[in-house]
Formats: C-alpha cells, sequence, structure tokens
C-alpha cells in the first residue's frame, strides 16, 4: 500500500458545477460562480472585499503593486516561505524591484519572529509581509502594533490559512491585504487558484483595476462609469469561472473539510508524542484555532530528516521537506537583504519534515503510515 504525500479530491457537486458553468454560457471570470465564492468569503470571514485570483502568487503581486513599492523600498519578511512571497516584492514594485529583507523565525510556531522586525526597520521600510506558516498565526497583535508605530503596511500571506483564527479573527482579515491560496495541495482546492482581501477601504477601487488589466471594467459592468478604459498599470490576476464552479462548493464546506484534517492532524500529534524525546512536534499558541493545513516533525540533525524521509519512501509513504530558506537561495542571494543571523530558519530549513495530510485520507491509509513510524522509531 502506498500512501501519496497529498490527494485532491472533491467534496460535492464541483463537476456538475463545471457543467452548469457552461451551460450559462460565461467561463470567462468574473461569472455567476467567481461572484458566489467572494460573497461566501466576505460573509464567512465577515471582511469588506475579496476578489478571486488565479493563485495566491497573482495575489501577492497585485498586494505589491497596491503598496506602491518602488526601487529600493524594503519589505520584511521571514525567509522560511514559499518564493512567491518575496517574488512578489522584487517583481512587482514600480519602477523596478523592491527589496525583500529577510529576518528570522520563532523557534516554537516557524513564523516570523515579532522581536526581530524594528531591528530590521529601516527609513526604506514600506511593509511587513508575514506568512502563517501551517495555518497556525503570526503574532498578528504584537505586528499590528509595530506597523501601525512605523507607518508600515501588513500583507498577510494566509496561503495555508485559510479558516484559521487569531484571537478568533480570521487570518487574512487582520493585515491592510490578505491573500490565500486554493492549490491543490492547500485545504480548500480549485487545482490552481487564488483570492486577495482586501481589509483597508484605500486599496479597494484601486484593486479591482490591477486585477483586470488595469481598466476600469469592473464598474463599467457594475454601470458606474459609461465606457471602460485603460486607467492605470494592471495584469490579468482573475479565474476562470470553472475555476469559481469547482471552488464553490469547497469554501462551503470548508468547516466539514478542515474538521476532518484537523482529526488526522491529533492523530499524528498523539502518534508523535511517545517519540518527544527524539523529534519536536508543532507548537500551538493557545491564541490560536489553525485549520491543520500541514502535520510537521522536527529531527535533530538533517541526516536524521534524510533517514526517516528513505524509511518512510522504502515503506510506500511520500513525506517531504519543506522550504529551502530564501536567504540562502541564489535569487534570494542576488535580489535580498539578509541583516541577521538566521539560525532558527537554517536549523528548520535542515530539519522539518512534513507527513502526508489530505482530506480523504482513509483508515487504512493511516494505519500504514502509523505502522511505518512506529517501526521506524522502534529501530532507533
Ligand atoms: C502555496 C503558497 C503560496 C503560493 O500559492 P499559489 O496559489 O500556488 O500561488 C504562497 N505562499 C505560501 C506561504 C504558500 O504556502
Amino acid at each position: 500500500m502506498s500512501v501519496p504525500f497529498n490527494k485532491p479530491f472533491t467534496i460535492s457537486n464541483e463537476l456538475e458545477n463545471i457543467k452548469t458553468a457552461i451551460e450559462n454560457g460565461i467561463i470567462r471570470g468574473d461569472g455567476g460562480f467567481s461572484k458566489k465564492c467572494s460573497e461566501f468569503l466576505e460573509h464567512k470571514l465577515n471582511c469588506k472585499k475579496v476578489l478571486l485570483t488565479h493563485s495566491c502568487t497573482a495575489a501577492l503581486e497585485m498586494a505589491a503593486i497596491l503598496l506602491n513599492l518602488k526601487s529600493g523600498d524594503e519589505v520584511i519578511m521571514p525567509s522560511y516561505t514559499f518564493v512567491s512571497t518575496a517574488n512578489a516584492v522584487v517583481l512587482r514594485g514600480v519602477e523596478g524591484g523592491a527589496k525583500p529583507v529577510f529576518i528570522d523565525i520563532r523557534q516554537d510556531t516557524k513564523n516570523i519572529d515579532e522581536n526581530l522586525i524594528e531591528r530590521a526597520i529601516t527609513d526604506k521600510t514600506k511593509a511587513i509581509f508575514v506568512v502563517h506558516y501551517a495555518g497556525v498565526a503570526c503574532e498578528m497583535d504584537k505586528i499590528m502594533e509595530i506597523a501601525r508605530k512605523h507607518n508600515l503596511a501588513v500583507v498577510e500571506d494566509a496561503a495555508q490559512a485559510v479558516g484559521s483564527f487569531y484571537k478568533g479573527k480570521p487570518l487574512g482579515t487582520i493585515g491592510d491585504i490578505g491573500c490565500f491560496s486554493f492549490h491543490e495541495t492547500k485545504n480548500i482546492i480549485s487545482g490552481e487558484g487564488g483570492a486577495i482581501v482586501i481589509n483597508n477601504d484605500k486599496y479597494i477601487e484601486r484593486a479591482e483595476i490591477i486585477r483586470e488589466k488595469g481598466t476600469n471594467r469592473s464598474k463599467f459592468f457594475r454601470g458606474q462609469v459609461d465606457k471602460y478604459t485603460w486607467v492605470d498599470i494592471g495584469s490579468s490576476y482573475l479565474p476562470s469561472d470553472m475555476i469559481a464552479a469547482f471552488l464553490l462548493p469547497q469554501l462551503e464546506n470548508m468547516d466539514t473539510i478542515n474538521k476532518r484534517r484537523l482529526e488526522i492532524w491529533k492523530r499524528y500529534d498523539k502518534l508523535f508524542a511517545q517519540y518527544d524525546n527524539i523529534i519536536e512536534r508543532p507548537f500551538i499558541p493557545d491564541n490560536c484555532c489553525h485549520n491543520a493545513h500541514m502535520y510537521y516533525i522536527l529531527f535533530k540533525d538533517l541526516q536524521k530528516r534524510t533517514d526517516f524521509i528513505n524509511y518512510m519512501k522504502n515503506r510506500g509513504i511520500s513525506c517531504v521537506f519543506h522550504y529551502i530558506p530564501l536567504h540562502s537561495a541564489p535569487a534570494g542571494i542576488k535580489y535580498c537583504k539578509t541583516p541577521f543571523e538566521m539560525p532558527v530558519t537554517d536549523k528548520v530549513g535542515d530539519t522539518l519534515v512534513r507527513l502526508p495530510l489530505f482530506y480523504n485520507m482513509s483508515d487504512d491509509d493511516f494505519a500504514s503510515i502509523e505502522d511505518a513510524i512506529n517501526d521506524y522509531f522502534r529501530s532507533l
């Protein structure tokens, strides 16, 4: 029996919806299903504006354009993240790239260390991009307080955090802008997909324009202007309505999906608790309610992690490591700044491993993972 790391799934009428979209005669972006998805999210998250995008990468790029980043501007972010967090800043600074400034993460949550932010602020700093790793919230109260004090914008890369909360507030709705992913490896999926959440009124109108190739087409469709034209820079960031048709039932079943994932997450946590002397388990702060995006463990060193991944692979179970820290990647060295040592990031980059976790994992799947894990640790 083999267990993949991730498996795409449908939960309801995704496929019928795609047919309906075609029958309705609208499969371009911003058809009826797109509208339903963004309204659903606005209601569910109790936020002002949600626009679907074709990826979280697109949402992050839109955020970089909205912030009007200029060349020389600096954006503080973790290096332990996906390339898109940093790429958006490098790529989308108006008049050339702005500069990601990497700082270390916290040992416990693997999220940006809020206590290092102020030290990295210079007169060029314009924003803080935070990443809610594994769907567990960054320390947002402190981060928002620092941002207000220094007049910085906050963008939440909530790619992994759809349906997670910080002190009762949905992640993605706390900073000025939030970005979600519906990539097939995330909790809620549409193959590729994403959304941008605009929490600061001043960005709403321009977000619609940037997303529609720099035109005021959204206003035109609403009848607010009598012709549409090129008014600003922009690109095509909207998904096809077929994607939204697939996404809608996924969103509507968000609680069911996340609940099932959390059951699996808890089974892993109980299993690994037996091996606390050998590995480190995830830490969830009391004020966080997480969506079980990921179950990971950390070994003491790279060799031990490699041994485990190879052992599991031989047992047919796909376990994967995660980010190679961006500050040590070739493009990270070329385009970004790393003012301080990054001991935690370096260590986590070498030692963290993720276990298979997907919505329709069967009890048999879990049993074979459990057997392999027990055999591995008992053989040490
Ligand atoms: C998955 C992910 C992204 C990219 O999402 P896409 O929808 O694939 O563009 C960005 N940031 C983080 C932290 C992610 O996990």
